[in-house]
């Protein structure tokens, strides 16, 4: 078999952790298997380079920014593949340009666009053992990107696509997608399974146990993929098709994103391109708006609110500033301190009230509701920041989510 096998920052966070993942892969390998290993910065370097950088320029550049962050990366790739070697392992340290792949230029959060694996499948049929770095490749004018937090889960599932891997494996510190974030609900279960389809709704709503990117590719690629522990046995959780799962579950689990900001503008005109001009301004920034609300008209006027990330805020209210008098905003407020609560599952699509039990959990907690949105099967709504915790336990609550696996 051919595995990809990509550890995480915590798995990696210091020598003897680095060692006992050594001793993993080099355990699979003895079992006769072909391992690529990724490997993402030691512990929390990556959040300590962008401290770095912020002591020196308060606002870095995003070149210097990838170039600076793209490090924590390399030094775990060598110090795991001297691990190795020290185990008697053939193993040889790969940068993202090294390993053939390929990014789309926009640094801070590219896209990978494509994977040469020629060096890569040369190391292999030579019995090494190549360990790679997450979370970055190169640009089309040679410079190095990086993928975005998190980002090296979508390394791993990409070089696992290329190679045509057998199963992808990202070890973490939990053992598996839980029904919530297991740090803030000491009560959710990990699931046995998880739909690719439900997996990126979690993701891309706040569920940082995988990287959005990472669950898009391995579905467009039927990548097999597990969520595992780095510090235990057990299995973990498959993400497969839905088609492939016994039961469709109607919620499979909550995920929360403390990170949102959110802008309203007032009495905009109420006039076709208004909406065009503001949200192309946005996108021309790269700006990715989330949820969208455009009230009632009244007097030829209108009032629209959306939510950002909240890291893009500074950025946006320029944006706003710049635009608002074409638009005929006659203000504009924000609030940096709002949260997202979303509940998931494919089953949604055909129960109809999972939305009143949502508001009514919600409610029954005091916790006001400032924004809802909805696809098939996802419910979000945006609350204060600090309910979110208590949101979360509600909602796990009201879903009986601590039963939805049989733990026998
Ligand atoms: P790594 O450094 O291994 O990439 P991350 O911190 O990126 O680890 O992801 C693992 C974390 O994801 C867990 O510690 C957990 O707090 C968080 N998490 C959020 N939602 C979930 C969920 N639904 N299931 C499991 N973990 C979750
Ligand atoms: N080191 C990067 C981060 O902290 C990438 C990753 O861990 O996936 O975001
Ligand atoms: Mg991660």
């Amino acid at each position: 078999m051919l595995l990809v096998q990509k550890f995480g920052g915590s798995s990696v966070a210091d020598v003897s952790r680095i060692k006992r993942v050594a001793e993993r892969v080099y355990s699979t390998c003895l079992e006769g298997h072909q391992v690529v290993v990724v490997v993402s910065a030691m512990g929390d370097t990556t959040d300590e380079l962008i401290e770095l950088a912020h002591q020196v320029n308060p606002s870095p550049s995003p070149r210097e920014m990838d170039q600076l962050l793209s490090t924590g990366e390399q030094v775990s790739i060598a110090l795991l593949s001297l691990a190795l070697q020290a185990l008697g392992g053939d193993a040889i340290s790969l940068t993202g340009a090294q390993a053939g792949i390929t990014t789309d230029g926009t640094y801070g959060k590219a896209s990978i666009t494509a994977v040469d694996t020629q060096r890569l499948r040369r190391e292999l049929e030579q019995g090494r053992i190549p360990v790679v770095a997450g979370f970055q490749g190169k640009a089309p004018n040679g410079d190095v990107n990086t993928l975005g937090r998190g980002g090296s889960d979508t390394t791993a599932v990409a070089l696992a696509a290329a190679l045509r891997a057998d199963i992808c494996e990202i070890y973490t510190d939990v053992e598996g997608v839980f029904t919530a974030d297991p740090r803030l609900e000491p009560a959710a279960v990990k699931l046995p399974c998880i739909s690719y389809d439900e997996m990126l709704e979690l993701a891309c709503l706040g569920a940082v146990v995988l990287h959005p990117r990472a669950v898009e590719l391995a579905k467009i690629h039927q990548v097999p993929l597990r969520v595992r522990s780095s510090f235990t046995t057990d299995l973990g959780t498959e993400i497969k098709e839905e088609e492939a799962m016994e039961q469709k579950r109607v919620v499979s689990g909550i995920a929360h994103d403390a990170q949102v900001a959110k802008i309203g503008l007032f009495d905009v005109f109420d006039r076709p391109g208004i909406a065009h001009t503001l949200f192309s301004a946005l996108a021309a920034e790269k700006i990715n708006v989330d949820m969208i609300i455009q009230g009632m008209t009244r007097d030829g006027r209108n009032d629209i609110s959306f939510t950002i990330s909240r890291h893009d805020l500074p950025q946006a209210l320029k944006v706003v500033e710049r635009v608002k008098e074409s638009i005929g905003a006659k203000g504009y407020t924000y609030n940096d301190r709002v949260g997202k609560v979303s509940i998931v599952g494919a089953g949604m699509v055909t129960h109809s009230g999972v939305a009143a039990a949502m508001f009514a959990a919600l409610s029954a907690e005091g916790i006001n509701i400032e924004m809802i949105s909805t696809s098939e099967i996802k419910i979000s709504c945006i609350i204060k920041e600090e309910e979110i915790p208590r949101a979360v336990r509600a909602l796990h609550r009201c879903f009986s989510l601590e039963r939805l696996v049989d733990t026998k």
